[in-house]
């Protein structure tokens, strides 16, 4: 139970602090519901119509949202942090992707320092148990769900560092990284070696936190950037030829076929969707043949 009773004044301010406090630490996420009201009231020791205020005050406030007949939850404060056009920008942007692992390079190394430094023994307790999960999906070979744990574990590092600006900004990023604003996770996760390291990289930054060596675990959340960041220009170069070899050899084919020396359309591929990104690449090679090829 993460409510508490409100010991000074039983007032609407103190049980707005309360809550205020909780949704700032990431104690309660978007999206979870709170207590019913009789219940909530019980566990906070203040009166109905008092709690009633404060949640009206919180509401208004946009911090929580009162669903027709499912309740009160906590609103999506964390998606606010990048509003729709930002992400759009981001999304159609492959320099952005660059930035945003540079940026993650340096703030997720701060974030492991600080967890190293002041992880309590409760949130050392849940990183192992994520690490002991995303072992599991790990031999499992289940991409999917050690995708979905590589965000767990580094949600649950940004926590363990106990700042909340930290916490909410990574969880940002984290959430685009989700929505594959950035780059398509599944190029990394797809491939056995990468998989392997990644996973090595997962177990040094939880050792390090767990046992309380800040600058290795900066070291290690760094290393680990470092390494996604190259991994995910590798794949994306290597989509980019692979997609070039296949507009080859269809102009080739093409011409093998006898339907003309050169093709009336060369595929445009400056507009072609890059396969790390979706969007559209500037490093396009030159993608017309030479003049008259023998
Ligand atoms: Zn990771």
């Amino acid at each position: 139970m993460v409510f508490r009773e409100v010991s000074h004044g039983r007032t609407a301010d103190a049980v707005i602090a309360q809550i205020e406090g909780l949704i700032l630490d990431g104690v309660l996420r978007a999206g979870d519901r709170l207590p019913a009201e009789r219940e909530l009231a019980r566990n906070l020791d203040v009166s109905r119509p008092i709690l009633r205020d404060a949640l009206a005050d919180l509401e208004t406030r946009g911090l929580i949202v009162t669903r027709h007949g499912g309740g009160t939850v906590v609103a999506d404060v964390t998606g606010e942090v990048f509003r729709e056009p930002i992400v759009g920008l981001v999304r159609n942007h492959p320099k952005a992707a660059a930035d945003f692992l540079e940026y993650r390079r340096e703030i997720d190394a701060v974030a492991a320092g600080f967890a190293a430094e002041r992880a309590t023994a409760s949130d050392k307790e849940r990183l192992a148990r994520i690490m002991q999960t995303l072992e599991a999906a790990h031999r499992e070979k289940d991409f999917r769900w050690e995708a979905e744990l590589d965000v767990e574990f580094h949600v649950a590092i940004s926590e363990s560092a106990h700042n909340t600006i930290l916490l909410h900004t990574l969880r940002a990023c984290y959430r685009l990284l989700t929505d594959g604003v950035f780059y398509n996770r599944g190029l990394l996760y797809g491939h056995a070696d990468s998989r392997d390291r990644l996973f090595a990289q997962h177990l040094a930054i939880h050792d390090a936190v767990i046992a309380g060596d800040p600058e290795a675990a900066r070291a290690a959340a760094s290393a680990h950037m470092t390494y996604v960041a190259a991994a995910v220009r590798e794949r994306e170069d290597e989509g980019l030829r692979e997609s070039i070899a296949e507009m080859r050899l269809e102009l080739t084919a093409a011409r093998l076929d006898g339907r003309g020396r050169r093709p009336r359309r060369v595929p445009d591929l400056a507009a072609a969707p890059s396969p790390i990104t979706g969007s559209a690449s500037s490093a396009a090679e030159p993608t017309a043949e030479p003049e008259d090829t023998p």
